[in-house]
């Protein structure tokens, strides 16, 4: 990072009214996607999202995510503060906060915080712009039907990805039966459009200095609350404590065992999308599992 751009994203903080940080950008690691900084010391110091300058619209979508999630008023996000670019770079500046331990205290809040997340309700699914699930193109066209919004924007895309990516065609004629037996299943299934984080896998949940849950990284969108909870249990899951709790507030529907299959083979396809070859036996397996329970 040269000093030139050091001194835009300065610049930018203090255009947003923050406290002006001073000294260089300090690397840090942990990301999946993007380079991450730290810039400033003490209450000056924020945390930078740094990628090409192409990723510009990808850091406004998350500003825009952080907003709508921190306006729900029900978990901690960072605030974010400023997006731009320099010198062949874009950035998004964040409210930088220092971590704490993990607790079952702390999954058991962050159980309840998402509970009351999704109950913030849009008028439809989907939402006023596309954003992106790591790097992919997540397109969120306004859509009164769940079945149609999902099935096209969620499965179909990524299957098509997945497709010219040399998945095989067996996936895509098992992908399509899929997608068939679906339109029978859902025809009244009309779940709430809960704001959804639409990325929540514990490498995007962190707890403050205070114990209390932080969530970061959104990939939001107004959609069945399920998928968040599918994907909390597509790495290993959450520790219980998290489950009941949200249980507690709202219990998940009797076809979410079908729903957290489903739901996590847009994340499995878009794994495969994203980094290849070792996902496809995943997305297969997924794909047999439930045609067998709906075909
Ligand atoms: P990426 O988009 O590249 O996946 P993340 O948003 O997941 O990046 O951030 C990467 C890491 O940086 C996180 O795991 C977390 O440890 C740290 N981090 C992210 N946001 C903040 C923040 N606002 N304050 C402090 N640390 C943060």
């Amino acid at each position: 990072m040269t000093a030139a751009s050091v001194a835009t994203i300065i610049d930018a903080i203090a255009e947003a009214g923050e406290a002006v940080p001073s000294g260089s950008l300090t690397p840090v690691g942990g990301g999946c996607i993007n380079e991450g900084a730290i810039v400033g010391e003490g209450a000056r110091r924020y945390f930078v999202k740094l990628n090409g300058t192409g990723q510009r619209a990808m850091f406004e979508a998350e500003a825009d995510g952080l907003k709508r999630l921190a306006a729900a008023d029900a978990v901690r996000v960072p605030r974010p503060i400023a997006v731009g670019e320099g010198n062949g770079r874009a950035f998004l500046v964040l409210e930088f906060i220092e971590f704490g331990a993990a607790s079952p205290a702390g999954f058991r809040r962050l159980g309840e915080a998402l509970a009351q997340l999704h109950a913030s309700h849009g008028e439809r699914y989907g939402l006023p712009y596309d954003n992106t699930i790591g790097t992919t193109l997540q397109p969120n066209a306004e859509d009164t039907d769940w079945c149609r919004f999902f099935s096209r924007q969620r499965l179909a895309f990524q299957l098509r990805l997945a497709a010219d990516n040399g998945i095989g065609k067996r996936v895509g004629e098992t992908g399509e039966r899929l997608l068939a037996a679906l339109r029978e299943r859902w025809a009244a299934y009309r779940p709430a459009p809960s704001l959804v984080h639409g990325d929540l896998w514990s490498g995007n949940v962190a707890f403050d200095r205070q114990g209390m849950p932080v969530l970061f990284d959104p990939a939001c969108y107004y959609g069945d609350r399920e998928t968040d909870l599918a994907m909390t249990e597509l790495f290993g899951g959450f520790p219980r404590a998290f489950y009941d709790a949200y249980n507690a507030v709202a219990p998940v529907s009797a076809d979410y065992p079908m729903h957290r299959d489903l739901y996590q083979l847009y994340h499995v396809l878009n794994h495969f999308n994203l980094f290849g070859g070792g996902y496809a036996g995943q997305v297969r397996r997924l794909l047999d599992r439930l045609l067998a329970e709906l075909g």
